[in-house]
């Protein structure tokens, strides 16, 4: 038996620590772990980097850009990425925060921004680059304005002095009627006010339309001008060529699977993950496109292939909600857990702990602990570099500014 490993990265990206790679908390290389590493010393397993083009169901054969294998079963788990729902100009001109490059990105452009500030005369301009909208109120967005406010307070007036910081602004844009949806209520309204306190605008029942580099429309009289717009509105499986029939694909590009996570009508493909909509009694949706219903059917799913080829039944899958948790800044955070709900200190120290828990590879854990602590009490994040310069396709700025103004 061979197991065969394909994936584009050759390493594992932990997501929920990508934003503090955008905010110059974390280097990315401390969020990211070798797959090959992940899986070394077992005999039959082999990992090829590959990117995965088509999968042709009736031969047996997944397409690869480096060619072409043969499969007795599949996994799918491909998992998801930025969904701008059609819209070109915002997936043009807006950030994304779904990949380390992408969040190396936004790192670079914040930090030239400011240093951009420096050098223009128009109060205009310069309050446009220090104006930033994150559109999507879920934990992504909420986790990176409150970031970004901490170093509006404690990092910016000390490194540009010459630069008035006060006038910088971090909008957090929901289109719903509170942030953080998927939490309770107590969540979302401590969230919220923890983001106020940190001096966030929270616009709620707002939805962003459109964006040229410049201007933020909404489908309200309100508008914002700002050189940076994030998106962390939708995210949506990766599509995958062959595996697009009427029968399996469901809304947002998921894979449509049975209990025992068997795409519909096939016995040997299977799909987990952000990818996989199981439906059932209580998620008629399928699970939610988080970390925890992918681990778990990973394992369900590696111990089902495992009976399979035993000749004993499958087991069918039953998500066990662990709950979940989102930070805001220093010593705020907000946790549901099934039975308990808690927001503050203690709630920030679970976060914290979970984190570290899931993070993959001691050497990561130990970086990110000793970087968070340092963080904690210098009131600092040194990882503030621009390494990779980035070229926002806003020329122009200046003039369009002027123009509309
Ligand atoms: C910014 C951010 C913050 C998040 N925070 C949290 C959080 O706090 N808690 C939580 O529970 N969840 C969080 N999530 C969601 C969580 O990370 C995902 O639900 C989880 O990673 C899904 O796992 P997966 O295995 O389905 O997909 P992924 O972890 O995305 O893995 C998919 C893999 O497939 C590879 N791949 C994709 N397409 C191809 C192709 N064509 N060929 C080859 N390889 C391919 C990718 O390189 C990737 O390695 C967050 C996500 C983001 C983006």
């Amino acid at each position: 038996m061979q197991v065969v490993l394909l994936d584009k990265h050759n390493y594992h990206n932990f997501q929920p620590l990508l934003y503090q790679v955008s905010t110059g908390g974390l280097e990315p290389d401390s969020i990211a772990y070798p797959i090959r590493k992940v899986l070394q010393g077992y005999p039959n397993f082999y990992f090829r980097l590959a990117k995965v083009m088509t999968i042709d169901t009736a031969s047996r054969k997944v397409k690869t850009n480096i060619g072409e294998i043969n499969f007795d079963y599949l996994v799918v788990a491909a998992g998801s990425e930025t969904n701008f729902f059609g819209n070109e100009n915002i997936e043009a001109k807006g950030m994304a925060m779904k990949t380390i490059p992408q969040s190396l990105n936004l790192r670079s452009l914040i930090l030239e921004n400011f240093e951009q500030a420096l050098l223009t005369d128009d109060l205009h301009e310069r309050d446009a680059l220090m104006n930033f909208v994150i559109v999507g109120g879920g934990p992504t967005g909420v986790e990176l304005a409150g970031a970004l406010a901490e170093i509006k307070k404690g990092i910016l007036p000390k490194d540009y002095p010459d630069l008035d910081t006060r006038r910088a602004q971090i909008n957090l844009i929901q289109s719903g009627e509170r942030i953080l949806p998927a939490m309770s209520g107590q969540a979302s309204r401590k969230a919220e006010q923890f983001l106020e306190r940190l001096g966030v605008n929270v616009w709620k029942n707002i939805r962003v339309n459109d964006y040229d580099g410049n201007k933020v429309t909404t489908n309200t009289e309100t508008s914002f001008e700002s050189a940076t717009l994030v998106w962390a509105a939708g995210v949506q499986a990766v599509g995958i060529k062959g595996l697009d029939a009427k029968e399996v694909l469901c809304r947002g590009n998921r894979l449509r699977v049975n209990q025992f996570h068997q795409l519909e009508g096939f016995k040997n493909i299977f799909a987990i993950g952000d990818v996989a909509q199981m439906e059932t009694e209580d998620f008629p949706h399928g699970h939610p496109m988080m970390a925890q219903p992918a681990i778990q059917q990973g394992r369900n799913l590696g111990d089902n292939l495992v009976r399979l080829i035993d000749g004993k039944p499958m087991k069918p899958f039953v998500y066990k909600d662990k709950g979940s948790m989102a930070t805001i800044g220093r010593n705020k955070a907000v946790v549901d857990l099934p039975k308990f709900r808690f927001q503050g200190v203690f709630a920030w120290f679970v976060w914290m702990f979970v984190h570290l828990y899931f993070l993959i590879g001691f050497r990561n854990r130990v970086v990110v602990f000793i970087n968070w602590v340092y963080n904690y009490i210098r009131f600092d994040r040194e990882a503030r570099l621009i390494i990779r310069p980035y070229k926002k396709q806003n020329q122009g700025l200046k003039n369009q500014l002027k123009k509309g103004s």
